[in-house]
């Protein structure tokens, strides 16, 4: 194969608003916006909404959402406008309609009067016979007097492509080289709706052309129908984009094709649209790079690299034409990457829109909030997504009689009992009334002072104070949680886990 003239291309991500962008839309849209920025090119936005049935109005705004959160800047689009604007199909009626005229004037597509009606009895007539389905061509080679009749009775009509009946339709992919087809598999496909509006097969071909699309990028279900549209291209006089049709991504499970819907494999939820990765608090820069290795890759070794790195070394032509499923994994792995270098101050930016939705409560309270810079930097490398912070978190944001003691197991230290365990929250006590300044750094070393003055293990001292401070087994490095809750609220809590272990002495004694 030979290597792609780098020329500046014009490329363009033109999604059909017919509900949230999912991942592998969005991997469509990354593609173009590396191959428009490595070339200097152009990345253009293209709204494809001629089937109205389908249409859901808010996803045009969540679609731009989807890009401009990763980064992909269109240059021209419905907002930004452009040469060619406009750039939303619904608003090019008038374009598509002189199109499919000129096809019949041309002698290649012509109106079909057909009812819904009769082509569903066609349809079940040519099962019945067992003979493949599709348009009996019979409105194709109607007389003038036949058409007249049918016009004057003002009868719907749609505008029909009138495929070749023999011969062959060669079509290249990039990534798949020639193909060729024969046109008896072909069909007369419409390409004006009765509506006045185009289908894809017009309306893509010819805002193609007319926007000077050097290369189209698409789903692979759409090499199927390449050969009609090399045939409408042709038809038209008009030279063809190149093709790359891109490997379809398959849900976790590894056999279906993804879907926009949540997908349970082993009881584990995924995910799959844009929105819902960006709700769980995945970094763009980490999606951008993992997306960037979803059938193509950067580099047999190195998973983490930069955008100008990526737009330096792709090519269309490396790209895997194979479906794969989407390394979920990597994803985590790679977002934790990005968590860990951010800077504190920036990683505590991030969380508070997060932590503010999961813990109800006000941004501006968080942000000014100083328990965060000190719990921040030390659960920085213990979360993979920024949605895994509240739970972290949440016992410093509650109120002493919020916190739940009710499970003695977590008051208990390492083998002890309760009473032994009332010991160590008491000398923790005693030594947190005292310590200065009260810090992480003088509190540890009290700490472990006094767990040798004790001849205890840190473990079996440290336990009952954690789950007194926190009400969890589990929960950030203790003393810079004790550092932030203050020596106050931490010595109300110690209290009210004594008394719980005290309950429960007196119950079991
Ligand atoms: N509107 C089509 C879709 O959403 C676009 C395919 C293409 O990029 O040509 O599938």
């Amino acid at each position: 194969m030979t290597m792609l003239d780098n020329g500046a291309a014009r490329v363009r991500f033109a999604p059909s608003p017919t509900g949230h962008l999912h991942l592998g839309g969005l991997r469509t849209a990354l593609f173009d916006w590396l191959w428009a920025r490595k070339t200097g090119g152009k990345f253009i936005l293209r709204i494809e909404d001629t089937d109205r049935k389908r249409y859901e109005p808010e996803s045009v705004a969540s679609l731009m959402r989807g890009l401009a959160w990763l980064g992909l800047n269109w240059d021209e689009g419905p907002d930004v406008g452009g040469p060619h604007a406009p750039y939303v199909q619904s608003e090019r009626q008038k374009v598509y309609k002189d199109h499919a005229q000129d096809l019949i004037d041309r002698g290649r597509a012509y109106r079909c009067y057909c009812s819904p009606e009769r082509l569903e009895t066609m349809r079940q007539e040519q099962r019945r016979q067992r003979i493949r389905t599709g348009y009996d061509r019979r409105c194709r080679d109607l007389s003038a007097d036949e058409k007249a009749a049918r016009e004057a009775e003002g009868q719907p009509w749609v505008v029909r492509f009138a495929v070749p009946e023999d011969g062959v339709t060669v079509f290249t992919d990039l990534l798949r080289g020639e193909v060729q087809v024969d046109n008896r598999q072909l069909q007369d496909e419409v390409i004006l709706k009765a509506d006045g509006l185009p289908t894809y097969h017009l309306a893509a071909m010819v805002d193609d052309h007319l926007m000077q699309i050097t290369h189209v990028l698409r789903g692979e279900e759409w090499l199927a129908t390449a050969p009609l549209h090399r045939l409408i291209v042709d038809a038209f006089g008009w030279d063809m984009p190149v093709l790359v049709h891109l490997p379809v991504i398959l849900d976790p499970s590894g056999k279906g094709k993804m879907s926009k819907r949540k997908k349970t494999v082993a009881g584990k939820e995924y995910l799959a649209l844009v929105h819902e990765f960006q709700d769980a608090g995945y970094l763009p820069d980490a999606m951008f790079n993992f997306l960037t290795n979803v059938g193509w890759n950067y580099d047999p070794v190195e998973e983490v690299f930069s955008r100008e790195e990526a737009i330096e070394r792709f090519q269309l032509e490396e790209i895997n034409p194979s479906a794969a499923a989407l390394p979920y994994e990597k994803l985590d792995w790679l977002n934790s990457l990005y968590i860990r270098a951010l800077k504190p101050e920036a990683l505590k930016s991030a969380l508070i829109p997060f932590l503010s939705r999961q813990l109800a409560l006000p941004e501006a309270e968080l942000a000014g909030d100083l328990r965060l810079d000190i719990l921040v930097p030390v659960i920085q490398e213990r979360i993979k997504r920024l949605d895994e912070a509240a739970d972290w978190l949440d016992w410093a944001f509650q109120d002493a009689e919020e916190i739940d003691y009710n499970e003695p197991k977590l008051l208990i230290g390492r083998k002890m009992d309760a009473g032994g365990s009332i010991e160590m929250l008491q000398a923790g006590a005693s030594l947190l009334k005292s310590v200065e300044p009260f810090a992480a750094e003088p509190i540890q070393r009290a700490f472990r002072e006094r767990a040798d003055e004790l001849e205890v293990k840190a473990g079996s001292f440290f336990g009952p104070i954690r789950g007194a401070i926190s009400g969890k087994k589990v929960s950030p490095p203790l003393f810079e949680s004790i550092e932030a809750l203050g020596r106050e609220e931490t010595l109300r809590r110690i209290g009210r886990a004594k008394l719980a272990l005290e309950r429960l002495e007196a119950e079991e004694g």
